[in-house]
């Protein structure tokens, strides 16, 4: 296979198929798995290892700490159980005695198993009657020739049908010793030396075959940072781009402005709304456009915000816009407006659905010609139908959802405006300098003073008429509440109970005696919008609804919530739908009623009612689903991390982060001739995802 004329370019770019040992068969399995070249092969990360470095005789073994032993399979035994499982029974012959390993419904393991091999097991064994056992061990089967792995740590790597460890251990071996010679350094020689990393040539080997614990440390170190470092790069890249390649209106708050734009707060501006807003004027001040999250939950002020910006930009001169996801919601901003701007002259237009044709063409005529100074509505409407006269500020309130790489494009003729992007879910720090890592943030972490705590309750069905009780109680005191229930079709799921059937037998039963509404999706604007009226007015005392139209409803008479079905409800969300009742002079009471069917959404439940705090829960959240979930870099357009974990490897983040910066500081372009490999590895990995295409 060697061949001597080829550059290491080519070997590296080797096709899977030609590798020595490789046949087609096998090659199919590799692909299968995304891995094409020899190049592929050096970076396919093991998913875990197996750790034999702890092997023991059976007399030396101890209960709960991870071991090895060896030995040869003597009995295998697969019984079915009763209810339709099976257990596979396996009894070791080790030097001194016996282990019995044993899987739960895992019958193909009986393959592995046959009599007579030798294998290795790894595992947490226990003592059970007279006899050591291990459950569900790792299994390595030795051959009869092959020596035994004495103190090793094995590779794990991801598999497909097929395809069996020791084939891919193989292959990674053979291409790590023909191809990791042939591969170029990433960092510049003094920068692996000043930062404690390992060469690139030194950390492969030890990432796939670790000698021992401290040089896969060692090796994983010099990866993990290698990713994360490239994507600080590549997001230090957009950032700079972002600013430099397009021109924005520069709109500069005075003194005048300033003050005028604060007389009409009714309130003092919080510590946190104040350093937001420097920030946010610093950026509107500058020609270059503004790309900045404002995150804060839902009530801590974020609004407020926004309303300051726009103003300022509306006093410089130019339109501002606001845009909602919902219907709901941008009616909900266009009364804080209209509370706000009672006193001003600003100019408004709500371009909510339900206008009038001429109304909504006398509208858009004005904002064409810039006769309105400030539109609030939908995202969908507003993209489609605005074409501005002079639009200097938009805001998009993304409320819960994420998804904020797609940028929206509004028409507009001159120049670019500022981008200002609010979201109520606190997300995890990690996840923000990465996923949202070409946003500059601006957080508000406290709410206005006076918000209430509310008192939250996890509850099972015994609860349920004392709740209601209680719940009466307050309803005759003059609060009003929420009652939220999954939207569930009939036939969808017989365990929730569906919002019609919530309202059906809380009306003829629990709160027969109060005046329920009910609200959902499906619903016309016109009707949601007379539904909500009453809500707010008082007129409605008990809204019951679905998780989603009214999440940013504001009224701050209403302090009870109960929550149906709770463990069909995400986290954040549920966070979110108590954020509602938090908000008035009294306390707020939330319920949760659900029959937790697993072990995440019993613990989640659990988290939402120790802790009220979004950005505690945020980072709860995140580490009970796995980063691979909401937080999945596939929706936002970045490729997927090979070896880095946000969950993990935070410090080492923030490591890479400041580092990257600090590199693209002192040379913006990646120029210089030592950062041409990074860069063109930031180019190759992020370039279309980050639509970096011609940097420098
Ligand atoms: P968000 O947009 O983050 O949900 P809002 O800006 O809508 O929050 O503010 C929530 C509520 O708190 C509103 O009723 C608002 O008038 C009020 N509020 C905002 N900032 C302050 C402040 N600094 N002091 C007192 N009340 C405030
Ligand atoms: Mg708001």
């Amino acid at each position: 296979m060697s061949a001597p004329e080829r550059t290491p370019a080519e070997l590296l770019a080797m096709p899977i198929q030609r590798l020595n040992g490789v046949g087609p068969q096998w090659a199919e399995m590799f692909w299968r798995l995304g891995l094409q070249t020899a190049r592929d092969v050096l970076f396919f990360f093991p998913r875990d290892y197996q750790d034999l470095t702890d092997r023991r005789d059976i007399d030396s073994l101890e209960e709960g700490k991870l071991q090895t032993v060896s030995g040869v399979v003597e009995e295998v035994e697969l019984r079915g159980t009763g209810s339709g499982g099976s257990v596979l029974g396996v009894l070791v012959r080790c030097r001194e005695g016996h282990l019995r390993a044993v899987w739960f419904n895992q019958p193909f393991m009986r393959e592995k198993l046959s009599f007579g091999q030798r294998v290795a097991l790894s595992g947490k064994p226990k003592y059970e009657g007279l006899v050591w056992q291990m459950h569900h061990p790792r299994v390595e089967r030795l051959s009869d020739d092959e020596e035994e792995p004495a103190g090793k740590i094995l590779p794990v790597y991801p598999l497909t049908e097929g395809l069996a460890q020791w084939q891919v251990r193989r292959v990674v071996r053979g291409v790590l010793q023909w191809c990791n010679e042939m591969l170029d350094e990433v960092f510049p020689h003094d920068y692996l030396n000043r930062h404690d990393l390992w060469p690139l040539r030194r950390a492969l080997p030890e990432i796939h075959f670790p000698s021992d614990h401290e040089s896969l440390g060692r090796a994983r170190r010099r990866l993990i940072y290698q990713e994360l470092f490239i994507l600080q790069l590549a997001l230090a890249q957009k950032r700079q781009q972002q600013r430099t390649r397009h021109r924005a209106p520069s709109l500069t708050a005075t003194a005048k402005i300033d003050a005028r734009i604060r007389r009409l707060f009714p309130f003092e501006l919080t510590a946190g709304q104040r350093q937001a807003i420097g920030e946010i004027s610093a950026d509107l001040a500058d020609p270059s456009p503004m790309n900045r999250l404002l995150q804060g939950e839902v009530g801590s002020g974020k609004t407020v915000v926004a309303v300051y910006a726009m103003l300022l930009a509306v006093a410089c001169g130019y339109q501002a816009v606001l845009m909602a996801p919902t219907e709901v919601l941008a009616r909900q901003h266009a009364l804080t407006l209209d509370r706000l701007l009672a006193t001003s002259q600003v100019r408004r237009a709500p371009l909510t659905g339900g206008l009038s044709t001429k109304l909504r063409d006398e509208l858009l005529r004005q904002i064409a010609v810039g006769e309105i100074d400030v539109v609030v509505g939908t995202q969908a409407v507003i993209q489609q139908d605005v074409a501005f006269a002079k639009l200097g500020l938009v805001v998009i309130d993304e409320q819960h959802k994420f998804g904020v790489r797609q940028r929206a494009t509004l028409r507009q003729a001159a120049l670019d405006p500022h981008y200002l992007v609010m979201t109520a879910t606190p997300i995890p720090r990690t996840v923000t300098m990465t996923l949202f890592g070409d946003l500059e943030v601006s957080t508000l972490r406290d709410g206005p003073p006076g918000r209430q705590t509310v008192h939250t309750y996890l509850a099972d069905e015994s609860r349920r008429e004392k709740w209601w009780e209680f719940f009466r109680g307050k309803l005759a005191e003059g609060r009003q509440g929420y009652v939220v229930a999954p939207l569930v079709e009939q036939s969808d799921d017989l365990s929730a109970v569906s919002l019609d059937e919530t309202y059906e037998s809380l009306a003829n039963g629990e709160l027969e005696a109060f005046r329920l509404g009910l609200i959902h999706g499906r619903m016309g604007p016109d009707e949601k919008d007379a539904v909500m009226d009453d809500f707010r007015s008082g007129k409605i005392q008990v809204l019951v609804c679905t998780s989603v139209v009214e999440v940013g409803v504001d009224v701050p008479n209403a302090t009870l919530m109960t929550i149906e079905s709770g463990e069909r409800f995400g986290l954040a969300q549920l966070h979110q739908l108590r954020g509602r009742i938090s908000r008035g002079r009294f306390p707020g009471y939330c319920t949760v009623f659900a029959d937790p069917q697993s072990e995440p959404s019993r613990r989640r439940l659990e988290a939402f009612v120790a802790s009220c705090d979004g950005f505690e829960l945020a980072e709860t959240d995140f580490r009970l689903r796995g980063p691979g979930d909401l937080f999945g870099t596939q929706q936002h357009g970045l490729p997927p991390f090979r070896i880095a974990d946000l969950l993990r490897d935070g410090e080492l983040l923030d490591e890479a982060r400041r580092d990257a910066l600090e590199l693209v500081a002192a040379d913006p372009g990646l120029s210089r001739p030592e950062h041409a490999r990074l860069r063109r590895m930031m180019l190759v990995r992020y370039g279309r995802a980050l639509d970096l295409g011609d940097v420098g």
